[in-house]
Formats: structure tokens, sequence, C-alpha cells
């Protein structure tokens, strides 16, 4: 089939090159110059492993990219829109990305005589798919959704840093579409990966389907890190609780472990998000929470859990700064190093991580800070210009000489730690935000919920 991407983001290109993998012809479209060239170069923009070889292997063959919407749109006979859907300040849903391309698309439709399918791909609040993008193609092409041109919905649930894998090998297609052409149409999309579990439904319940699996997720870290804090304030009574047995505990559960005759046992990957830590971040599970939110309160349904998940998130970051001010009740001129900087391992995507609240409490409170990722730092600079902040190009420079460590992202190279620190003089203070670390493997350890 005939493709055309629209958006070259994370989702955008993953599922574009993807998609040339399995055999589709693609073009992909975005509005930024700069980007097209990089992937004309057969370079990936940012960071995701597993993705450049896959690029290079099906650009010129199978893949293009241009900023020529209209004529990828006219040549092809499906579009993809995977625009950004970014939060506006009263945390509902900024539409106006996809709003723009559904008008582009549409003019580009208007002039074209064959039938062609829209499929929205960005994460769009329930009704966006049928209430703004169809009546937006209806006026702007002069057709009608249905009989002249289709239109789907299949939101995407990939995970950046693993985001190629999470194409070929997904958990599930969810397949929203106004009618039995379209849902042929996006079978036929997906051929090539037959074994996966499929959802036919409709544009609106596969919009619902991506903020529920979201909210989910985001009420499980919640949850995690609300435990966490009565375990660490129980700690100060007698005994102590750590939070990271407690979850231990609750993994054995019939409903996240599932024994096998032979005596071994699968956990359920949904456990890991039965942990505690310095709160989620990233471009999705903030936004698609408050989008939701703002989404009920517009239908007139309050959401209390889902405010209370965001609130608990929000305040998450300065648990960091209470287990530093244990040793240091004053943070003036103490040193300390931030590792990890993007949102999750894997990834250089800094959006909405939670080093950038716990950066911005540490230097107004006066500490001296180096900071070191191991993809995120060219991102750092950008965001932070190196000033006060001295991003560091490798770990031993970030945590040389200083009076302590923060760990804000879980990634695996940060498991040499103790081994690094047990070769330098001073022994400072470990602030473990993802509990990673064994609670023994330094001299001086905290972590969250202990
Ligand atoms: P992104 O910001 O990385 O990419 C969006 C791209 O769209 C950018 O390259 C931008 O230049 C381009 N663009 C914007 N307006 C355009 C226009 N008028 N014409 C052409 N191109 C235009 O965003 P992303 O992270 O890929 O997310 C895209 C959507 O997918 C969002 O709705 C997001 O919520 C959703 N999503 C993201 C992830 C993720 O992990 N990043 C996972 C699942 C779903």
């Amino acid at each position: 089939m005939r493709v055309s991407m629209i958006g070259t983001g994370y989702v955008g290109l993953v599922t574009g090159v993807g998609l040339a993998e399995l055999g589709h012809h693609v073009v992909c479209v975005d509005s930024d110059q700069e980007k097209i060239d990089t992937i004309r170069r057969g370079e990936v923009p940012f960071f995701e492993p597993g993705l450049e070889p896959l690029l290079q292997r099906t650009l010129g063959e199978r893949l293009d990219a241009t900023t020529d919407l209209r004529r990828a749109v006219l040549e092809t006979e499906l579009s993809l829109i995977a625009v950004g859907t970014p939060s506006r300040d009263d945390g509902a849903i900024d539409l106006s990305s996809v709003e723009a391309v559904a008008r582009q698309v549409g003019e580009a439709l208007r002039d074209k005589a064959a039938y062609h399918v829209v499929v929205v791909k960005s994460t769009v609040v329930p009704g966006t798919t049928e209430d703004v993008v169809l009546p937006l193609l209806e006026q702007t092409t002069g057709k009608r959704a249905g009989p002249d041109f289709g239109l789907g919905m299949n939101p995407e649930f990939l995970t950046e840093g693993e985001a190629v894998q999470d194409f070929l090998f997904p958990d599930r297609l969810v397949l929203g579409a106004i009618d039995e052409r379209t849902h042929q149409t996006l079978d036929a999309l997906y051929a090539g990966l037959p074994r996966v579990e499929r959802m036919r439904t409709t544009p609106r319940t596969a919009e619902m389907i991506k903020y529920a699996s979201n909210a989910l997720l985001a009420t499980l870290i919640s949850f995690s890190n609300e435990v966490g804090n009565l375990c660490a304030a129980l700690g100060k009574e007698e005994g102590g609780v750590d939070v990271a047995e407690v979850m231990q505990g609750l993994h054995l559960s019939k409903y996240l472990r599932h024994s096998l005759p032979d005596g071994s046992a699968i956990t359920a990957p949904l456990a890991a998000f039965l942990w505690p830590g310095c709160g989620f971040g990233g471009s999705c599970l903030p936004k698609d929470v408050k989008a939701i939110i703002a989404r009920g309160r517009r239908a007139g349904v309050p959401m209390p859990l889902l405010d209370a998940v965001i609130g608990i998130n929000e305040r998450q970051p300065r648990q960091i700064l209470t287990l530093l001010h244990r040793h240091y009740p004053s943070l003036q001129g103490v040193r300390v190093a931030v590792l990890g900087l993007a949102f999750r391992p894997d990834t250089n995507d800094m959006r909405e991580s939670p080093a950038i609240p716990i950066i911005h409490d540490l230097l107004a409170q006066g500490a001296e800070l180096t900071a070191y990722d191991p993809a995120a730092n060219a991102e750092a600079r950008r965001l932070f210009g190196n000033g006060r902040l001295r991003v560091c190009d490798d770990l031993p420079e970030a945590v040389r000489d200083v009076d302590a460590v923060v760990l804000v992202t879980r990634w695996d190279e940060f498991r040499r730690l103790p081994e690094l620190l047990r070769r330098g003089e001073r022994q400072p203070v470990v602030i473990d935000g993802r509990r990673m670390l064994d609670k023994a493997s330094v001299p001086r350890y905290e972590g969250i919920g202990l």
C-alpha cells in the first residue's frame, strides 16, 4: 500500500519506517525541513535504539521523506496523522496541529478523484476524530466521509526506547473506523503483523482505550509513590518499612504472577509500574492524564482519582530534596551530581522529565550541580545552557568529588555507581530516586520510600 505518514517525530518516524519494513511504500512528511533533511541522510533526528539501521535499509527503496504534504497525500492511498497533541495551560488537549494537518490533507483530497483513507494516530481525546477531524475533512474536500473517503483512529502504544520492538511485536492493534471499508484498509495496513491481537471498534472507543491505558499506568505509579511516602514516614517511628519490600510482596500476588508447573513463574510486566520513584514524566502520561481530566470536565464529569494521580506526581520530585536535607539542611554550596536527565532510560526525551523540577529546586537552594545522562546530555545543554548546571560527558566526571549523587533515571549504566564510588576517597550520599541500587551497596544510601 502507498502510505503518507504525517508528522515524523517519535511515533511518526518509527511507524513510517516500520510500515516500510513490512513492505509498504511510505512517504514521511514533516513541516520541519531540518528533520526531513536529517531523515533523508539516513539519520534519526532523536535517540531511539535500533531505528537507524532500519531507516537506512528502507530509505530510497520503500521510504522517502518530504515537506510536501500535498504531493505525499495525492500520491498515496492512506494518510496517517501523528503530529503532536500537547497540553494547553489549562491541561486540555491542544489540537491545533491535528486540525492544521486535517485541513491540509482535505485541501489535497479536494483535487483527488480516487478514494483515500485518513487515520488519526496522534493521541486525541474521545470524539476528536468524528467531531473535529471528520467535519474539517468534509468542509475542505467538499466530499462525504464514508462514500468518498475513509476515516479511522489507530492509537499508538509504543514506549520510547523500545519503540522498534513495540512496532514489530505490538501487544495489540486497536483499529477504530467509521465504516467497513476503512476497517478493511486498516487490516491491509497491518497484514504484515498477522499474529497480533486486533480490536475492531469505533474511533471514539479507540481514542478512549488509549487514555484509559495511560491513566491506568499513571495511577499505578502514583499509588506506589503514595504508599512509599507513608513507608518513609513510618520509618521515623519504630522499626521502619521499606516500600521496595512491600512492592515485591505485591508482585507475588496471583494477579501479577503466574506460577508454571515446572516451579518457575512469570511476573506480569504491569508489576514494573508498581514501584516507587521520583515521579513519571515524558511526553505522554502527564499530558494525557491532564487531557482526559479536562475532557471529563467538559462532559460535566469530575475525575477526582486522576486529579490525585497528577497531584501526587507533581509533588513527588520534592521527595529527593527531603532526603537530601536529612544530610545537608542547607544545600548552599553543596556539590550534587544529578544522574539521568531523560524521563526514562533508552531515550534522549526530556519532556516533563522529573529531572527538570529537581534541577530547578537544587539550583534555587544554591547547590552546585553536575549532571550526566547517557543519551540526553545535548538536550540538557539546550534546556539549561552550560552555566550553573555543568553537564558532563561521562559518569566518572559527573560524580568526581561530589557531596551527593541523585539518581533520577533508571539507566543500566548507573548500576556501576557503587563500584565507581568505592574507588574514590569521598563517599557521597546517594539518593536513589528509582530504588534501583542495593541499599547496602554504598555506605551512605537514601531511597524513596525507605
Ligand atoms: P513529536 O513532537 O516527536 O513529533 C510530532 C511531529 O509532527 C514533529 O516532527 C513536528 O514537526 C510535526 N508536525 C507538527 N505539525 C505539523 C504539520 N502541520 N505538518 C507536518 N508535520 C507537523 O511527537 P510524538 O512524540 O511523535 O507524538 C505524536 C503523537 O503520538 C502525540 O499525540 C502523542 O501523544 C502520541 N504518542 C506518543 C508516544 C511517544 O512515546 N512519544 C507514544 C504513543 C502516542
